[in-house]
């Protein structure tokens, strides 16, 4: 009898043990985040898929989302239907693309600088597989979308036109890190280029925008050629911990990337 008290005040301790570790031990030794202060913070995060695969593993969670943090912070900004860029953001390292090995259907297209080495890297090892890669659209400043817009809202109306083009200030091609393949029709679906994309551009730190069946989420129908630069630590994650869909992830790291770089150890 006294044996299985003891066994069982053993077992009752080991018990408090593990709830111990588990809910106050810091996550990551970077972080002050523990896992009970996780649990709290993410629950509300309205896709339990998402959440639940970031609590099965929140030490690598975190260890990925330092690498995001330390990137710049446009490369992460949420700009979509109801998030805008306003009329004065300007990247200040535009450059044309025409001064790089890159085939494009305009002379006057540019990209911000900070991603060009990617991109080149990206369409060289694509051309050692025989694909072709041509960019059809780059960098559009906020003026130019409110000429784009006006167009198809004379053409389709206002309901259609929010289809098919971003209101002024909503089109991720004004942060400078978006693009678009040629050609930029349905058609684009069906080639070789866009198949070599959906395998490879994220290993460059490319994502696709708007894929297929997510209307509802990204508020566009399915943009095969279109492709925005997030860095590859971030495409790591998405891919990770975000089913692959990067308005998931720009979602949740709008609202809970304050969450993580407040709650990041300073470096000594
Ligand atoms: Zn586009």
């Amino acid at each position: 009898m006294l044996r299985l008290i003891r066994i069982f005040g053993i077992l009752l301790f080991g018990v408090f043990l593990i709830m111990m570790c588990t809910s106050e031990t810091v996550l990551h030794p970077d972080f002050t985040i523990t896992d009970k202060m996780l649990n709290e913070y993410i629950k509300e995060f309205p896709h339990p898929d998402i959440t639940e695969k970031i609590l099965a593993n929140p030490k690598e969670f975190l260890e990925s989302i330092k690498a995001v943090i330390a990137l710049p912070p446009e490369f992460l900004f949420l700009v979509d239907k109801q998030h805008s860029l306003g009329e004065a953001y300007e990247p200040e390292d535009l450059e044309n693309l025409q001064h790089y090995s890159i085939k494009t259907t305009k002379k006057s297209l540019t990209l911000r600088s900070v991603i060009l080495d990617d991109l080149t890297t990206m369409i060289d090892a694509a051309k050692k597989e025989n694909i072709d890669l041509v960019i059809a659209s780059a960098y559009r400043s906020y003026t130019y979308q409110a000429q784009v817009y006006g167009y198809w809202v004379k053409q389709l109306g206002e309901e259609q036109a929010d289809r098919e083009s971003a209101k002024p200030g909503h089109s991720q091609h004004q942060l400078g890190t978006t693009l678009d393949f040629y050609p930029i029709d349905d058609s684009f679906a069906q080639t070789d280029e866009s198949e070599w994309l959906l395998m490879h551009a994220s290993d460059y730190g490319f994502s696709l925008s708007y894929p297929e069946g997510y209307e509802d989420v990204t508020g566009y129908k399915y943009e095969p050629w279109h492709y925005r630069y997030v860095g590859k630590e971030t495409t790591q994650m998405i891919d990770s911990y975000f089913m692959g869909i990067q308005q998931f992830f720009l979602e949740f790291y709008s609202g809970y990337a304050d969450f993580f770089k407040t709650h990041l150890k300073e470096k000594t």
